[in-house]
């Protein structure tokens, strides 16, 4: 069943192969990328959307009609409030989450200065690292999530009475792109250069232990708002060593078993079919059927 997906940091690489699986599949997409936003829904010329253009050329491809695009970067709070009231929007009456729900977010967008060496390191740098790997996604996800309340009234400025008021929008799947890097029970000494990286990998980990924690305490007293039934699974995903820009630059050994973005996100939908709010149908799609418990 067509479902509705809203990924963070698709202009290229995982993020991008994200977005033309998902629409392969059938599903509405909701895509972010750090270039400026169009000014009109018909496909722009590519140089004019700058490290965009990839994603902006899966408009045209056969279900390039269900991609929506959106601006946003994860390292500016008041980009990711501007972004959250984007999607606010849509869930008006005839936007693509009218019907108040986002089956999957992917916090994608990740980046790795190498080296990022911490007895090299400047504090710019890491603190880089740190705004952009953990504090960005993790505050993108508690924007997103705070549109299942009903926004607050600001002011007394009649609503339009062709859009009316956006439905309280609620997450079903929330994943993290996380890194074998950040593991700290499996740590690898090997990857001289990695530092920072890691680190802020490891605290994305444990940010996202601690909200998944906070959700589900929420949700069982009843403080979501959303009912008990209202459950958003939480999840922390490795996409393996993936030839991007990031593993390419960064890599300069002979990486064994790395894989395509074709085949690493392929592994991660199957990921989150299974884990994921969803059941996992014969077709590989994930299906809308919440999983008995
Ligand atoms: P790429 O460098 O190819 O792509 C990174 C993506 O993140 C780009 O779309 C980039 O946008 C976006 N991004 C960077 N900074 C920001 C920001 N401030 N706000 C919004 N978007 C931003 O990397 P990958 O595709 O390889 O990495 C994707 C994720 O996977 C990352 O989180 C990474 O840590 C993780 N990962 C990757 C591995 C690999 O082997 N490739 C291994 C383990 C984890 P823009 O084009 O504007 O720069």
């Amino acid at each position: 069943m067509p479902q509705i997906w809203l990924i963070v940091g698709a202009s290229r690489g995982i993020g991008l192969e994200f977005v033309s699986q998902a629409l392969t599949l059938g599903h509405t997409v909701i895509a972010t990328a750090r270039g400026p936003s169009p000014a009109s829904t018909l496909p722009p010329p590519p140089s004019q959307y700058g490290n965009a253009s990839q994603l902006w050329s899966l408009t045209g491809t056969p279900n390039g009609h269900n991609l929506k695009i959106l601006e946003c970067d994860v390292s500016s709070e008041a980009s990711i409030t501007s972004f959250t009231e984007q999607v606010r929007k849509l869930g008006r009456k005839g936007g693509v989450l009218e019907k108040g729900v986002i089956d999957v977010v992917v916090l994608n967008a990740g980046v790795l200065v190498y080296p990022n060496r911490i007895s090299e390191i400047t504090f710019q740098t890491f603190a880089h690292h740190l705004h952009t790997n953990t504090i960005g996604p993790l505050l993108t996800a508690q924007h997103l999530l705070s549109l299942s309340s009903p926004p607050p009234a600001v002011s007394k400025t009649p609503i339009s009475p062709t859009w009316g008021p956006s439905t309280p929008i609620s997450i079903r799947t929330l994943v993290f792109i996380s890194s074998d890097s950040g593991s700290t029970t499996n740590f690898r000494a090997f990857e001289d250069g990695f530092g920072a990286y890691a680190a802020s990998k490891a605290a994305l980990n444990q940010g996202l232990r601690h909200l998944a924690a906070e959700l589900e305490r929420k949700r069982k007293n009843g403080e979501n708002g959303r009912g008990e039934q209202e459950r958003t699974v939480v999840l922390a995903l490795h996409p393996g060593e993936v030839s991007t820009d990031m593993a390419n630059v960064s890599l300069d050994w002979e990486v064994e078993g790395i894989i395509s973005p074709q085949e690493s996100i392929g592994c991660m939908l199957k990921v989150i079919g299974e884990k994921g709010w969803g059941g996992i149908d014969e077709g590989g799609r994930v299906s809308a059927e919440r999983k008995e418990e």
